[in-house]
């Protein structure tokens, strides 16, 4: 089970080919990132690990995944015409329709010609002297360019955690995120899936039907809520499509660029009867209503969230028949909605069933990985596949796994291992003429992704095309600029209910990583207010030469 975002040793000592802008990815971020480029005149080339565009729509192939957004709020929104010949089939999509929407995209504007796929990005360093980055690919060749733009995603890196004997298994074993193109086959199988996290009750729900045995191996129970999918009927279609001027004028406005938005009400302002109303509401609405259209205090008050936590957990007790295994699938550890709250489709229907296991690794944990299947402490489990749910090194590690040198030598690694320091999430100090789309940091970490990559890739786009007319060559973040946003970032995350738990979102599900925040909490409309503010004082906090 290779990572192919790992470089493995070549040589390949061909020219250096040179051009304008360098992009390393071609997910929803670098498409988009290239087209403007274009746009400018800039010679651009795109190096993509994958053999195809997409980026998380490409990898992601496991059974079930699928959007947690309203399809129709995350495609792109630049294109009229795109958005006009688009049918969106279902109002949360699944990924086999994502990537061909992201494949569409690509052949409409003639993306793949400036695409190199199959390469993978092993380092990047700045030369001083010529103001350039130059590029090596893991099987050697180099390129140059002024611009180097990272749309490398934030899960985009896989994490397998270091399991004691995982080489020794002799059946077949997957991650989520690097899922073979050709389907498999799990019929009469013992699977085993390690994770309950928003992709593993995706996919879940997906395989217990079709599995001989399936054992799910639980470390955190997690606070799922219904998604409440659907197909788009040709009359719905039409309405869609008809309204997405308000749509996105919406999208803009709301806190993470979603529809739904928090209610400005405080849950203690109306009456019990009132609030649990409310609660059944939402809880029958499609979506993260739930997380971003509740209350604005549940996010914010430990009563409150307390109060809406219980009506989860009950909900849940409500679906599980043993309650045992009930009592073992509601979350005691955190707060709800301080993790990425996951999205379900008869999640967990799928534990009444007589072939599903649920094993609760607090209780037992992983003790290795056997040639037969998984020990924990007190059983070993036979099985014929074994599924690592187990999530990414999320935000940084696309951005680390790459030997990014900036000026004097300095590692991007080096400087952020005790946490990210940057300005905007979109650029570190030291590093100059490297823009990090969605980097730590950077507004669209929460965010519906695509509302926010737009608002990044115009910045940036703006910011190159305003250098050219100036005649300014080289931008980089100041040190005190990026002092300035790094506290910020760390201030609005210190004392949230967010910061309580260990998440992705702090660097907490991977060993060894200094538990930090990674995202910007301040909200995508506030992100955006400041990146144009910064743009209209001429780049303030960024040194232009
Ligand atoms: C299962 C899943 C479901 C999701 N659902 C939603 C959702 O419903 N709503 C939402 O807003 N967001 C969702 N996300 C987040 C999702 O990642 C973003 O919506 C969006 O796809 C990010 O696009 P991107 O282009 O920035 O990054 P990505 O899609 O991650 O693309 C990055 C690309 O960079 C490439 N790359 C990385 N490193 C290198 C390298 N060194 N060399 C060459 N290429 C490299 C990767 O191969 C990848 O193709 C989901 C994520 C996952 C994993």
């Amino acid at each position: 089970m290779a990572d192919s975002l790992q470089p493995t040793p070549a040589a390949n000592a061909g020219p250096v080919e040179q051009f304008d802008a360098i992009i390393i990815g071609a997910g929803i971020s670098g498409l988009y990132q290239l087209i403007r480029l274009r746009e400018l005149g800039l010679a651009v080339r795109v190096y993509e690990t994958g053999s195809g565009v997409g980026g998380t729509w490409y990898w992601n192939r496991y059974p079930g995944a699928r959007f947690d957004s309203e399809s129709y709020t995350y495609g792109y929104s630049f294109s009229e015409e795109l958005l006009q010949e688009w049918d969106w089939k279902e109002h949360f999509s699944g990924q086999p329709e994502n990537e061909r929407y992201l494949n569409y995209v690509a052949d409409k504007f003639d993306l793949r010609r400036d695409i190199q796929f199959n390469a993978n990005v092993a380092a990047a360093t700045y030369d001083k002297k010529g103001n350039y980055w130059e590029v090596r690919l893991t099987d050697g060749a180099r390129s140059r360019a002024r611009f180097l733009i990272t749309a490398v995603g934030i899960l985009s890196a896989q994490n397998i955690p270091a399991f004691a004997g995982i080489e020794s298994f002799k059946g077949e074993s997957f991650h989520t995120s690097r899922w073979p193109k050709e389907r498999i086959d799990f019929t009469d199988k013992r699977v085993g899936v390690i994770g309950t996290g928003a992709t593993a009750v995706q996919l879940i729900t997906e395989i217990a039907k079709e599995v001989g045995h399936l054992t799910v191996f639980q470390r955190t129970a997690n606070y799922c809520a219904p998604l409440r999918n659907g197909p788009i009927d040709p009359e719905t279609q039409a309405r869609i499509k008809a309204s997405y001027p308000e749509i996105f004028k919406r999208t803009r406005e709301t806190f993470a660029g979603f529809i739904h938005d928090f209610d400005p009400r405080s849950l203690f302002e109306v009456s019990p009867e009132e609030r649990q109303a409310r609660f059944e509401e939402l809880w029958a609405q499609p979506g993260f209503s739930k997380w971003l259209g509740n209350f604005r205090d549940i996010m914010s008050n430990k009563e409150a969230n307390e109060i809406f936590g219980e009506f989860v957990r009950q909900k849940i007790r409500e679906r599980v028949k043993d309650p045992v295994v009930a009592e073992k699938l509601v979350p005691k550890d955190h707060r709800f909605g301080t993790k990425r709250v996951p999205l379900e489709s008869g999640y967990y229907e799928q534990f009444n069933r007589d072939n599903v296991l649920l094993v609760d690794l607090r209780q037992s944990p992983i003790e290795r990985i056997t040639p037969k299947g998984v020990k924990t402490s007190d059983a070993e489990y036979e099985l014929d596949i074994i599924i690592y749910a187990t999530g990414f090194d999320a935000v940084t590690g696309p951005l680390t796994r790459i030997d990014i040198r900036g000026e004097g030598g300095q590692s991007l690694k080096d400087k952020w291992a005790d946490g990210p320091s940057t300005y905007l999430g979109i650029q570190s100090a030291g590093f100059p003429n490297l823009i990090t789309l969605v980097g730590p940091h950077n507004g669209a970490t929460f965010c519906n992704m695509p509302r926010c990559i737009e608002q990044n890739v115009e910045w940036a786009t703006d910011c190159i095309r305003y250098m050219r007319e100036q005649g300014f060559e080289r931008i980089a973040a100041s040190e005190q600029a990026e002092k300035a946003w790094t506290e910020h970032v760390n201030e609005l995350a210190a004392g949230t209910l967010l910061s309580e738990t260990a998440s992705w979102f702090f660097g907490a599900n991977i060993e060894g990583k200094k538990r930090t925040v990674l995202m910007y909490l301040g909200g995508a409309k506030a992100y955006r207010t400041k990146c144009d503010e910064v743009a209209a004082k001429g780049y303030e906090g960024f040194v232009l030469e």
